[in-house]
């Protein structure tokens, strides 16, 4: 487990303006609330909270976000209050961790796809803030990794809502390397033969390329020992998920996937990424058609990098990315990269402007997406809201418009129980038919065989399906025009 001074250390490191007392705080708040608990892995639950911020740190959050990591299950296993957060806290902290303990009360229960993305978008609308969203996948990653101690059937339910929920989720923020320790993660618990059977082949030929990828990093080496330009080298392994949903997607054995190891050169500036493209086209011989420039064109998921591959010196093929450390920074970590601190004091305003600008700017790189203004809209979670996500008590996702009512619900659901609706049941409670329903609300309708559609209805529906089914039933019968 991360020492505490350690973790105040890196926070420091990329935080120099900051004063990282509540965090120390935090952390003996968080080491005496939980103090007589366990985790099934039987270390002292601190181990969990410091696990989280030490993610949230790496992934360079800021001091809210990092005390919300170590604080994020007080609420939910502890005798802490939200108000004593609050008094010890300050409201920003105590919201985030109210946050995470929310969508910890939702439960994903379908196993249908088109159900997970409703899912995500809806958790994504209940956080309010993408910070809840980012602690929450630090937790998760913990809990992956300690998922080897739970009973086998949690472990595959755990896996399959890893694959289905956070993975998507990390990638949809651009967190690409959290996505793929997720993926690999769960599918070591969700195909744990093929799992094994294809790691115990990727480690086989690391072991057989070891010596030619040593060899051409050291070619590489060499050739730019003679220059001023300044250079990290890095050997990189694809993921196993994704070779495995590759070898599907291609029906290809293993031995025939190519591109499974490879080189990164990481430098300063965009000019020095070409100038090294050059020094290695110099070189080496590239395979033709292989280059790719997503720095001039960005993949639509704001990936950038120049891609190559060339004939290395014992004759095999390496496939070279070239890019700078920001490049590979925003390709690591995404949406957590660019949630930097403003330096020095600032207005708080100025402050949320940039966080919004910054909002706005990643909703128009999510560009990837079957619909970007749907995901736009339930991404305003800074913003204002327009949506809310309503459940069915079966587990299924009604997404209506912010105001709507049981009565929209339950023509969402379908027709004829909107025409038969009497009354509705919202968390275990009667509600009028014109209350407005709230993001997470379980809502039962009740029915009564033989009621009818009333006039005024018209007056509180908000979704134009519900308005228009109730409209052509009454028309039908003369009692609307
Ligand atoms: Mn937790």
């Amino acid at each position: 487990m991360i020492e505490k001074s350690e973790l105040v250390e890196k926070f420091v490191a990329y935080s120099p303006h900051v004063d990282p007392a509540p965090l120390e705080l935090a952390w003996d708040f968080a080491a005496k609330a939980h103090e007589n608990q366990a985790r099934a892995s039987g270390d002292h639950y601190l181990t969990h909270c410091a696990a989280v911020a030490q993610s949230l740190v790496e992934w360079r959050m800021d001091l809210p976000t990092v005390c919300a990591g170590l604080l994020h299950d007080t609420i939910e296993d502890t005798p802490t209050t939200e108000a004593e957060l609050r008094s010890t806290f300050g409201e920003e902290i105590a919201m985030l961790v109210l946050g995470v303990t929310k969508l910890d009360a939702l439960k994903f229960e379908s196993r249908d796809d088109a159900q997970a993305e409703n899912w995500r978008k809806m958790l994504l609308a209940t956080a309010q803030d993408i910070r809840v969203i980012v602690v929450k996948l630090a937790d998760r990653l913990h809990n992956m990794k300690t998922l080897n101690f739970l009973r086998r059937d949690k472990q595959e339910r755990i896996a399959a809502e890893t694959m289905a929920l956070y993975a998507p989720l990390a990638h949809r923020l651009g967190m690409f390397k959290l996505k793929g320790e997720l993926e690999d993660l769960s599918f070591s618990y969700t195909h744990p033969e093929e799992y094994a059977e294809l790691k115990a082949k990727i480690d086989a030929r690391l072991t057989e390329s070891g010596k030619q990828l040593a060899s051409a990093k050291a070619a590489i080496e060499k050739v730019l020992s003679g220059t001023t330009i300044p250079c990290r080298i890095l050997a990189r392994t694809k993921t196993l998920w994704s070779i495995y949903k590759k070898m599907e997607r291609q029906q290809k054995p293993f031995e025939e996937i190519q591109d499974a190891l490879g080189i990164r050169l990481i430098t300063d500036t965009v000019a020095n990424c070409y100038a090294l493209l050059g020094l290695v086209h110099t070189h080496f011989k590239p395979v033709a058609g292989s280059f790719t420039d997503y720095i001039s064109t960005p993949k639509l998921n704001l990936y950038r990098s120049l891609h190559t591959t060339i004939v290395g010196p014992a004759g095999d093929l390496v496939e070279i990315q070239i890019r700078t450390e920001e490049m590979h920074r925003s390709s690591e970590y995404g949406i957590a990269a660019h949630w930097r601190y403003k330096t020095g004091e600032q207005s708080k305003d100025v402050h949320l402007e940039e966080k919004l600008n910054w909002l706005r700017q990643w909703i128009e790189w999510l560009q990837d997406l079957n619909s970007p203004r749907e995901f736009l809209d339930s991404l305003k979670t800074d913003l204002e809201f327009n949506q809310v996500f309503v459940f069915t008590p079966a587990g299924e996702v009604k997404v209506l418009p912010a105001g709507a009512t049981p009565l929209d619900f339950a023509f969402a659901v379908h027709t004829e129980v909107g025409h038969t609706c009497v009354g509705a049941v919202v968390n275990n409670k009667m509600v009028r038919l014109d209350h407005a329903l709230k993001s997470g609300d379980i809502c039962r309708i009740v029915t009564k065989k033989g009621s009818t559609p009333k006039k005024d209805w018209l007056g509180f529906v908000r979704t134009a399906r519900a308005r228009s089914k109730i409209r052509h039933w009454l028309r039908e019968r003369g009692i609307v025009a």
